[in-house]
């Protein structure tokens, strides 16, 4: 385990020189599907920024983690349904998946009632396909607008998971107009295959799990 986390470390570090700074990006170790045993020794080595896809997986895993090494950073990057967001907030430092004006109200209403929200990243559906989630690129400034002004939300960033048969570096570069151009400061973006794409870009929040966990039996 530590040897793969070292290998990707010392990537991450050779692209920062190439195209960076040095610790421009952070690591989110994707650990969905994987259990305690497999995430100790990245938390015994002194890493602390995970993130995983589904709440109650989550909820079901990191309490206890949590109590063991109370730093821990999690962050969701997978969908939100808002009769899940009360224990979604309960459980995540940051939110990578804001995408519809629904769970923007609701975050606001949650706010409201005096509940402090994660830091909120909007996930950008760059390749428009149908099936995923995300806001389109020309929804994009509305959407923020109404985050914004409507609802008093302060997205830090835009997320995007580009279309699996596409090259990845258009919609990176793509991601990065769109931060740029809306007046946000962070990108995540970039997985296994393609993370040193992404730091070239300017994401400052790569989410990897395959190149640190190793396959996982199921397409999540
Ligand atoms: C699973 C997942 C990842 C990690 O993908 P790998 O290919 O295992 O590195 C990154 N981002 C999201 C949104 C994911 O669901």
């Amino acid at each position: 385990m530590s040897t793969a986390y070292d290998d990707i470390l010392r990537r991450i570090a050779t692209a920062e020189k190439d195209w960076r700074r040095e610790g421009a990006t952070r690591l989110i170790a994707v650990s969905k599907t994987f259990e305690a045993p497999a995430i100790e020794p990245l938390l015994a080595v002194g890493h602390r920024v995970f993130g995983e896809n589904r709440v109650q997986e989550a909820k079901a895993k990191w309490p206890a983690l949590r109590a063991a090494y109370p730093d821990i950073e999690l962050h969701l990057i997978g969908p939100l349904q808002t009769n899940k967001l009360a224990e979604a907030l309960a459980l995540f430092d940051v939110i990578h998946t804001l995408d519809r004006p629904k769970l923007a109200a609701k975050l606001a209403q949650a706010r409201d009632q005096g509940v402090a929200l994660p830091r909120l990243f909007v996930q950008v559906n760059t390749g428009e396909e149908p099936q995923k989630a995300g806001v389109s690129p020309e929804e994009l400034p509305e959407f923020l607008a109404l985050c914004r002004q409507t609802y008093g939300l302060k997205p830090e960033g835009l997320m995007c998971i580009p279309p699996v048969e596409d090259v990845a570096a258009p919609h990176f570069a793509l991601l990065h107009d769109l931060a740029k151009a809306n007046d946000l400061a962070e990108l995540s973006m970039g997985m296994s295959d393609d993370f040193e794409a992404a730091i070239a870009q300017g994401a400052s929040y790569i989410r990897v799990g395959r190149a640190l966990f190793g396959d996982r039996d199921t397409a999540l």
